[in-house]
């Protein structure tokens, strides 16, 4: 073989080498880009519950973080959308503390990114060493690069989606420097690194198939059926669950809309006295029923055990007297007569109706 001849051959191996490069990197970036996005949206979610207390509870202990929040903002509309659609408003409310902590210009979004990017192409990288390592002294093997093929996915298959079926298209290239393969493709590697990373600089959250704040709300899901009384949620935290519905403090039911047969007065009680007295309701379909035998009203209220319990927190009455004049607007009735509001209601400041909330 004179000299000519030999640095054909290497010519046409290099370039054979290059092609696989090529070709294995442009498959591994879209499969790398999406194990990015689904890495950092787990490690997003973790970040949020280690760091803000009102993820570190069940759900009853964010929900007093979201009562908190409405109190501070005093803006109606939230409080409506939150007595009438709970479940939205929460998921609401976390993606709305992710959205700010994350993109509250100190570029966390991008590091964390990166920092996800930095660990899978260290482990893609191990892959290819690991590949090379196995396949490099199997001489007798003249299919060599179906074979760091094999390696490398059989590696891979818990870090990217990457089908060895996917690379058929390579399997049979002249390959026969596996040393040399494995250094064009950490040269490779490190580019669609370099090309990803800034890629990120200009991420945002709509690019998540699967969103931060998603993962973190499954945290905090359970039973969402709201008392048909007061419309506080059901606390089990099992969707579906055995047995009746349940809740610890009811509400006052004008909160709900609940008024005084005849009248258009709104009712101030909350359900747990109302089971305990000698009031009446009128269902859906104008059935009067004693409270104390609610359940004989069928579904809803059939599903649902309300103890006989007096107490009412601090901060319902708060916001009762505070947005007496919204909730009339409302539901288009008035406090007054049996649903007159106690002038003790009025007297509670917002700051003594949060300290209470904080006490359980
Ligand atoms: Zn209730
Ligand atoms: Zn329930």
């Amino acid at each position: 073989m004179n000299f000519f001849q030999c640095f054909q051959i290497s010519c046409q191996g290099a370039t054979s080498i290059t092609t696989f490069a090529v070709f294995l990197c442009d498959k591994i970036e879209p499969a790398l880009r999406r194990a990015v996005y689904e890495r950092t949206a787990k490690a997003i979610a973790e970040d949020m519950q280690g760091k803000f207390p009102d993820f570190q509870g069940n759900r009853a202990n964010l929900e007093v973080f979201i009562l908190r929040y409405l109190a501070e903002e005093e803006n109606f509309e939230y409080f409506k959308q939150y007595l009438k659609f709970p479940k939205e408003f929460f998921q609401s409310y976390i993606e709305r503390r992710v959205k700010n902590h994350f993109l509250d210009g100190s570029r966390r979004l991008e590091k964390f990114l990166v920092s996800s990017l930095d660990l899978l192409h260290g482990n893609i990288q191990s892959a290819v060493s690991l590949s090379t390592r196995i396949t490099k002294d199997r001489k007798e093997r003249e299919d060599k690069v179906s074979l760091w093929l094999d390696e490398f996915c059989r590696e891979l298959s818990e870090v990217i989606s990457l089908p060895r079926s996917d690379l058929k298209g390579i399997e049979h290239q002249e390959v026969t420097d596996i040393e040399f393969l494995s250094s064009v493709m950490a040269d490779n590697l490190g580019d669609l690194r370099d090309r990803l990373q800034k890629e990120f600089a200009d991420a945002d959250m709509s690019l998540f198939s699967t969103q931060p704040h998603t993962i973190l709300a499954e945290h905090f899901s359970g039973c969402w059926e709201q008392c048909p009384f007061c419309g506080a949620v059901c606390t089990n935290t099992i969707q579906g669950h055995d047995g009746d519905h349940q809740l610890v403090f009811h509400r006052p039911q004008g909160v709900n809309g609940w008024k005084w047969h005849q009248t258009d007065h709104l009712a101030i009680d909350i359900c747990s006295s109302d089971v305990a007295s000698n009031c009446k309701f009128r269902t859906g379909d104008n059935i009067t029923i004693p409270y104390k035998r609610y359940r004989d009203a069928g579904p809803p209220y059939s599903t649902w055990n309300i103890l006989p319990d007096p107490s009412m927190q601090a901060y319902w009455k708060w916001f009762v007297s505070h947005f007496q004049t919204k909730l009339e607007a409302l539901y288009n009735r008035k406090f007054q007569g049996r649903g007159e509001i106690p002038e003790a209601w009025r007297r509670i400041t917002k700051q003594e109706a949060l300290s209470e909330l904080d006490k359980h």
